[in-house]
């Protein structure tokens, strides 16, 4: 299954219609997702964050083109590093809302059980996985999280996990991955709308059509 993933990936010109049977089966087992950016709206928080509790009213989601902030975002880097701090360390007034769609999927995906497993680059889990218990339709003992600290970790982090199939929105990642031989599907962001090879999907929705039988 793990061969047909990596074929039907590397296909290019598939229409709609063939491409979402070829993707059906994305399982637990064999899939991982990134937190922030795919199951956490984190960017919505940092916006919020800075509207709340910084009063800077003029940024919005769209205004976010790079994983670096200090190079699309007009504030002073001191301005987006307390807000990060906020995020990291889980103080922040405004609340971490799910992606939209994504506790629907969750649910089906999980429900047979199986550990679902989220690699993050945060440098710890404890606040993560805290929101993740309380946000997602999971058992606690049923979600896995691993804190990197890095992003250049993350692959052999997937790869001692037997993950195949990671979800993913920081473009640079993807490739990494790819590189190492894990299958990266891009959820689509205003910070990763640069020309990449790889499968992507723009929704929850989108990524549900690539699970079940
Ligand atoms: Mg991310």
């Amino acid at each position: 299954m793990d061969a047909a993933f990596e074929k039907s990936f590397g296909t290019e010109h598939q229409t709609a219609a063939d491409t979402v049977p070829r993707y059906t089966g994305l399982t637990a087992a064999t899939t991982g997702f990134d937190v922030d950016g795919v199951i956490a709206d984190t960017m919505r928080l940092f916006v919020d964050i800075a509207r709340e509790t910084f009063q800077i009213n003029h940024l919005s989601y769209a205004d976010i083109t790079s994983y670096n902030l200090e190079e699309c975002l007009d504030l002073a880097p001191a301005t987006i590093d307390a807000i990060i701090q906020q995020i990291i360390d889980g103080t922040h007034a405004p609340r971490l809302h799910a992606m939209s769609g994504c506790c629907q999927t969750m649910a089906r995906f999980g429900a047979d059980g199986h550990p679902v497993r989220f690699v993050t680059a945060r440098p710890e889990a404890g606040v993560i996985r805290t929101w993740l218990e309380s946000t997602l339709p999971l058992d606690a003992g049923q979600i896995e999280v691993v804190a990197t600290g890095s992003f250049e970790s993350k692959t052999a982090v997937l790869q001692s996990k037997g993950i195949h199939v990671f979800v993913e929105d920081r473009l640079e990642t993807c490739f990494l991955l790819s590189q190492a031989g894990i299958t990266p599907i891009v959820f689509a962001q205003p910070w990763n709308r640069y020309p990449h090879p790889f499968r992507e999907v723009s929704s929850w929705d989108e990524l549900a059509m690539l699970m079940g039988e």
